[in-house]
């Protein structure tokens, strides 16, 4: 088997439990030494956003939000976007090799089950998205773990559009999403989680997280795979 980024042939080494228990052996998708090349987040964090840094003080970002709010969002992101996260986003996001959506799943779905969420909300993609690549990149590396497609996208070239934009422009741009039929009584006084793949600057999911607190919700919080 090879490893769905380098391409080496990856040697799968069984060790004797496996060969005693004749169980399924579990391939990996990358090999080692590229799965190596992602950096976990580790404490101290922003305790606004989760981003890595030297104090849990909220970074500059969070800071922002908390003036230009009157809430703060409570994120937690699993790695940095670091050139090997790029990498992993342009091949599996941009390139649409759907193979890649198993490689983060199992740390994914345990940080999304540390908060006990009743319903998980994956963060939508365009209709134009849908066309080209086939698949919402956040539900598909979700596993097993039910999604709740609560939010709608609304305009249809400003969210493909967000990954090319300047800092600046991302965060003036307009509210790109809708709550789906219905929202509002499955949100209400339940605990939700929002998921994306990465939090760059935090418009997103403020622009999500806005709309599902329009529906009290009791808990809101958020996951990405990236900060
Ligand atoms: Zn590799
Ligand atoms: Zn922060």
């Amino acid at each position: 088997m090879q490893c769905l980024m380098c391409n080496r042939v990856i040697s799968t080494q069984l060790t004797l439990a496996q060969i005693l228990n004749f169980g399924p052996i579990i391939e990996k998708p990358i090999c080692d030494d590229c799965a190596a090349q992602f950096d976990y987040l580790k404490y101290p964090i922003c305790s606004g956003c989760g981003k890595q840094q030297l104090s849990e003080d909220l970074c500059a970002d969070c800071k922002m939000w908390q003036i230009k709010n009157d809430y703060l969002l409570h994120n937690r992101s699993l790695i940095a976007y670091n050139d090997a996260t790029k990498q992993f986003m342009q091949q599996y996001k941009f390139s649409g090799d759907f193979r890649l959506r198993r490689v983060f799943t199992s740390p994914l779905v345990d940080l999304i089950k540390q908060m006990q969420p009743d319903l998980v909300i994956p963060i939508p993609v365009n209709e134009y998205t849908w066309e080209t690549r086939g698949f919402n990149q956040v539900s598909g590396m979700l596993g097993d773990i039910t999604v709740n497609p609560l939010l709608q996208t609304v305009n249809q070239n400003r969210h493909i559009l967000q990954s090319h934009k300047k800092r600046q422009e991302r965060l003036l741009t307009k509210q790109p999403f809708k709550l789906a039929l219905h929202a509002k009584e499955e949100i209400k006084h339940k605990n939700i989680v929002l998921v994306d793949d990465v939090y760059t600057t935090g418009r997103t999911l403020y622009h999500a997280a806005n709309l599902v607190r329009q529906c009290s919700p009791e808990k809101l919080k958020s996951i990405t795979l990236a900060r």
